[in-house]
């Protein structure tokens, strides 16, 4: 074949292949021009998923009957004009590629009206005709019939009517998000999904967020607010405990643009990683505000990848932030961890009275009553210095494996956020009072993030204490490990764990942190001495030893079925409202529920 220049449609469907991969990449580009165009209210109809009709209204200032034809023009674009433009761009747009390519695989109409004309002004796809009259309110409507209808190959790829609609429903809340002055309304075959107001005097920015991404999400919310030179950041971060199988809660913007990327991902999943499971996904809704010129937004057709001149400093901003701020979370029981152990008195009479068969539902409570604005929570108590530890035979430590209660605070402890200790269930779980109600704590994970934050701590400001053996103990664990151990000699010191090589297969352990029982030790230098990573990144080195402390602090917690006087729950209680992240055990799961007094009444349908 010789050499040729491709017709017009030919280049736009080779185009719509990169920018038009489903039906909610259409709603996406048609939604971004309606923002660009200043919509405040945008009306989006679906059918078959978006395979069937694709229409999207808006009211914002319109197109003029002379630039119809050009808006379907390939590189046609009313948004940069020069470089400089394109290198700090503020507009969603401009490619000036997505309505010639979305036309060029549908049956398309644009109709549009500017404010200067009396009517609107409507043209087909392919179709040179001049533009025809048509009704039509100021703003624009872009009707996308059959998309795909002539790349049967393309039309192959799509998914269920179902699966297509979702992804449109996903993308749509996203866009809602970007901007709290927009609303939207959207229909799949001709059903209302979604109506969303515009934030103002009928609806606070919260309320609209749990609107859109859940009531739940909203009680678990923190506020986010920082800003460092020419960088702030905002919106709203889940707590740990309310972690996700998927990413689907994720929301990120970069100056009102939606982005997924890949550098700002891994710095919110590292302000997570003490506090959730490596499997589990954080859930978030964060605006990232930066100068334009400080960001590359022309990296990917569809517009959704950024590039930071400076990206260093953006992922220690965000990480720096972020981890801060959930560090600082303090047992708040009004506006977290809540728990209903029924949907309504109703279903806990059905599953009461039918013998509950299956398992009660428990889900998080709706938010506080302050519009769900979740609230720094300032702690009444002084922070707590730490007792010097003193030096006792391990032994006898480990059974003392609760803190002692200075005589202080014994006992007065019905203010308290997680209140008195009333009893122990099961050997595992503390029963408190508190002002609200009920709390419930897991005795173990709770007292595990406890010492491990403790040791943490201790780490951070030169080593972990530790307290010589009666006896130093011989332990064979064979050469290579031996030698592992012997190397790591001086790290281990400083995680508390001191030793010397013994013998070609075998180790004398001299002294380790008081708080681990003497059964611990074997288990602990078959880990340490498993351990691979010793040295290389920075972070790498720190997460390992962080590994080791867990490893030990899950060891030296209290086990189930020790009994724990009920000073002993009392002074863990009081340790978790001073500990960072005492919400949640190292793998994210809560350390402790409320269940306030009107649930407990609800479920015994007093006051009926
Ligand atoms: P881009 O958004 O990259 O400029 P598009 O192909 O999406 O390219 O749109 C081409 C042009 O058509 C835009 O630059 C804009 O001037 C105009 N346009 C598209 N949609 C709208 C709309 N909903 N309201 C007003 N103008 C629009
Ligand atoms: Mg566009």
């Amino acid at each position: 074949m010789s050499i040729r220049i491709l017709p017009d449609l030919l280049i736009n469907q080779i185009a719509a292949g990169e920018v038009v991969e489903r039906p909610a990449a259409v709603v996406k580009e048609l939604v971004e021009n309606a923002l660009d165009a200043g919509a405040r209210r945008i009306e989006v109809d679906i059918e078959q998923g978006g395979l069937g009709l694709i229409h999207v209204r808006d009211d914002g200032r319109g197109i003029a009957r002379a630039e119809l034809h050009l808006a379907l023009t390939r590189h046609a674009t009313s948004k940069i004009s020069s470089l400089e433009d394109l290198e700090r761009v503020a507009t969603l747009g401009f490619r000036g590629e997505a309505l010639p390519s979305i036309a060029s695989v549908s049956r398309f109409t644009l109709t549009s009206r500017v404010p200067e004309e009396a009517h609107g002004w409507s043209i087909v796809g392919g179709d040179a005709a001049p533009p025809r009259a048509a009704a039509h309110a100021i703003g624009t409507s872009v009707e996308v019939r059959d998309l795909f209808f002539n790349t049967p190959a393309r039309r192959k790829f799509m998914r269920a009517e179902s699966t297509e609609f979702r992804h449109v429903d996903q993308l749509l809340r996203r866009l809602l998000l970007s901007r709290q002055d927009l609303g939207m309304s959207l229909r799949h075959n001709g059903r209302r999904i979604l109506e969303i107001a515009p934030v103002g005097a009928a609806l606070g920015a919260a309320a609209r967020v749990a609107e859109v991404c859940g009531p739940e999400f909203m009680s678990n919310a923190l506020r986010v607010d920082e800003a460092r030179q020419d960088l702030r950041l905002s919106g709203w971060v889940a707590l740990p405990s309310f972690s996700r199988s998927q990413p689907d809660l994720q929301y990120l913007y970069v100056n009102g643009r939606m982005v997924r990327d890949k550098l700002l991902a891994h710095a919110l999943r590292r302000a997570y990683a003490d506090a959730m499971h490596s499997t589990r996904h954080p859930a978030f809704l964060l605006y990232l505000e930066i100068d334009p010129a400080l960001v590359d937004v022309n990296v990917h057709p569809q517009k959704s990848e950024v590039r930071f001149r400076q990206s260093a400093q953006v992922h220690d901003f965000l990480f720096g932030g972020i981890h801060q701020l959930l560090r600082r979370v303090r047992p708040d029981p009004q506006q977290h961890h809540r728990v209903s152990i029924a949907d309504s008195a109703d279903s806990a009479e059905v599953s009461l009275w039918q013998g509950a068969s299956r398992p009660l539902p428990f889900r998080a409570a709706a938010p506080a009553a302050d519009n769900g604005v979740a609230r720094p929570y300032r702690s009444p108590w002084p922070l707590y210095q730490q007792p010097v530890e003193t030096l006792e035979p391990v032994a006898a430590a480990a059974v003392e494996a609760v803190r002692p209660v200075p005589p202080s605070e014994t006992r007065n402890d019905g203010d308290a956020p997680l209140g008195r200790a009333l009893a122990q269930l099961r050997g595992v779980f503390i029963l408190a009072e508190n002002r609200l109600g009920l709390v419930l704590v897991d005795a173990h994970a709770a007292h595990e993030r406890v010492i491990y934050e403790r040791f943490k701590a201790d780490l951070a400001r030169g080593s972990v204490p530790s307290q010589a053996l009666l006896l130093p103990e011989a332990f064979v664990v064979g050469e290579i490990e031996a030698d592992l151990l012997e190397r790591r000699r001086d790290d281990l010191a400083r995680l508390g764990i001191v030793l010397d090589r013994a013998g070609p297969a075998s180790v004398l352990l001299r002294a380790v942190p008081p708080l681990l029982a003497r059964s611990d030790l074997d288990g602990l230098l078959q880990r340490l001495s498993r351990d691979e990573a010793d040295g290389g990144h920075i972070d790498e080195a720190v997460d390992a030893q962080h590994r080791v402390l867990a490893d030990m602090a899950c060891r030296a917690a209290i086990k189930a079925n020790r009994r724990l006087t009920l000073p002993e729950m009392d002074a863990l209680l009081r340790d978790m409202e001073r500990t960072d992240l005492a919400g949640q055990c190292n793998h994210g799961r809560p350390t402790w529920v409320q269940i306030d007094a009107p649930e407990l009444d609800r479920l015994f349908l007093r006051g009926r």
